[in-house]
């Protein structure tokens, strides 16, 4: 299970509007491994986005500088999201050719325009590719704001 804020979700569908009609792309910062908690969200410049709106290739220097920041912390590079312009959230043929990195998350956002064609985030779902099997694994997720909401002891 990934576990993300409301917040967080909300940066990352601005991040994509922004980037749209292009894809938009960065990383996912968190910690835990059944449940996955989103730690923080980083943008990064998507290096094919002069190339064509169906692909992305996340700058490394973001990559590298994620990597810098989580060592000796709790927090690891859990994974990757980016958008697609045509408003799906699932992994595209060029997605599964690409699908290094097995044990990664990938969230997808997917973007569209809305009557005034201005791009809106209408959808998000995170997956596992995992290119051995040739399948995609869909990844539940919940905010972080629903799982508080879940643990805490309401008066009776
Ligand atoms: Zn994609």
């Amino acid at each position: 299970m990934l576990v993300l804020s409301a917040e967080q979700m909300a940066s990352i569908a601005t991040a994509a509007e922004a980037a749209w009609p292009a894809e938009g792309c960065g990383l996912l910062i968190g910690k835990g491994r059944r449940v996955v908690t989103v730690t923080r969200i980083m943008v990064a410049d998507n290096l094919l986005k002069t190339q064509g709106n169906d692909r992305f290739e996340l700058d490394p220097v973001v990559r590298f500088a994620a990597e810098r920041s989580v060592r000796g912390t709790g927090e690891r590079v859990i994974g990757h999201w980016h958008s697609h312009p045509d408003g799906s959230a699932k992994p595209s043929a060029t997605d599964l050719a690409q699908a290094w990195e097995p044990e990664m998350i990938w969230l997808i956002v997917g973007i569209a325009a809305d009557g005034d064609g201005r791009p809106q985030a209408i959808q998000m779902q995170a997956h596992r590719l995992d290119r051995e099997a040739g399948k995609i694994f869909a990844v539940r997720m919940e905010t972080a704001e629903k799982r508080a909401c879940q643990g805490a002891v309401f008066p009776t």
